[in-house]
């Protein structure tokens, strides 16, 4: 029997990052609406609490996309050995009648099997602590129908099982330069691609602020400083005076914790600043004002 449309490993990694960035997308929504409840009514209120009471819905979707994007990273991991690794045992499979079927009709093995087969057969090792977060996800998914304790939709809580998936699953403890990598491919699903990088810096300062620095070093390894302007990822089509500030200056070149890039600086007069300040080579950009010369 031929068997048709046969997956790649590369379609699960894509499956697994788009899965994880609408987890992302609806997570960073949520936390802007619940920003501006906080304005208006003060932090810990009863109309905060509630809004977060109000979004369970929206927290289950979360994980599930979560459970869903490791599931694809886990089946990636497979099918780079072999797709038919995938398959459920032949009780399932179907008789042969018409000589051709389509891989995507062909029961898969359960989510509970993953784990061994991938111990087994897999060409990548996960550690401990991946499987451990992949049976918390699992857990999670499998009892959300039912009720939940409180504690676990904390905002925390769920932003760090985001976290948690990135730094496991996707290569990458701090999730940004996974999420502009994405935005990044996939202008064509959006009206307006030129604000995509806008978005995933606003993102940034906005989670950064909610959360608080010190969160954001003990878990993602931002510097709890004052940070500078990147050159690489600066702001489109808006004042650069709005700029969010993602990129840490060690006096000789420049990390961006939104985007993943180093930048190299140059010494020159700043109009704005006044005196002499580093600027980006890749864009011109003042680090410290974020003056374009
Ligand atoms: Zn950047
Ligand atoms: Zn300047």
């Amino acid at each position: 029997m031929k068997v048709t449309n046969i997956p790649t490993s590369e379609d699960f990694d894509r499956e697994s990052h788009s899965a994880f960035n609408l987890a992302f997308d609806t997570f960073t929504r949520f936390i802007s609406d619940h920003s501006y409840v906080i304005e208006w009514a003060g932090d810990e209120t009863p109309e905060t609490l509630e809004h977060i009471e109000s979004s369970k819905y929206l927290i289950r979707n979360i994980i599930n996309l979560l459970f869903l994007s490791v599931e694809f990273q886990l089946k990636s991991i497979l099918c780079a050995t072999s797709p038919f690794l995938l398959l459920d045992g032949p009780k399932s499979w179907p008789k042969p009648k018409s000589g051709t079927v389509s891989f995507g009709s062909l029961r898969s093995i359960s989510a509970s099997d993953l784990q061994r087969a991938i111990e087994l057969f897999g060409n990548k090792e996960l550690s401990e602590g991946a499987w451990k977060h992949f049976e918390k996800l699992r857990a999670f998914r499998n009892e959300s129908s039912h009720s939940i304790s409180g504690a676990e939709y904390s905002l925390e809580s769920i932003f760090i099982h985001i976290l948690r998936v990135s730094e496991y699953f996707l290569g990458s403890k701090n999730p940004f330069p996974i999420r502009i990598k994405f935005l990044d491919s996939a202008d064509g699903i959006y009206v307006y691609p030129d604000h995509l990088r806008n978005q995933a810096l606003a993102e940034f300062e906005l989670l950064r602020k909610i959360f608080g620095s010190e969160f954001f070093k003990a878990e993602i390894g931002v510097p709890d400083k004052r940070l500078n302007y990147c050159g690489v990822c600066h702001w489109e089509g808006k004042d650069w005076d709005e700029q969010p500030k993602t990129a840490e200056f060690n006096g000789e070149q420049t990390y961006c914790y939104a985007c993943g890039e180093t930048d190299s600086v140059y010494e020159a007069h700043c109009a704005l600043c006044e005196g002499v300040q580093a600027f980006s080579t890749k864009s011109d950009l003042c680090l410290n004002c974020g003056y374009k010369a």
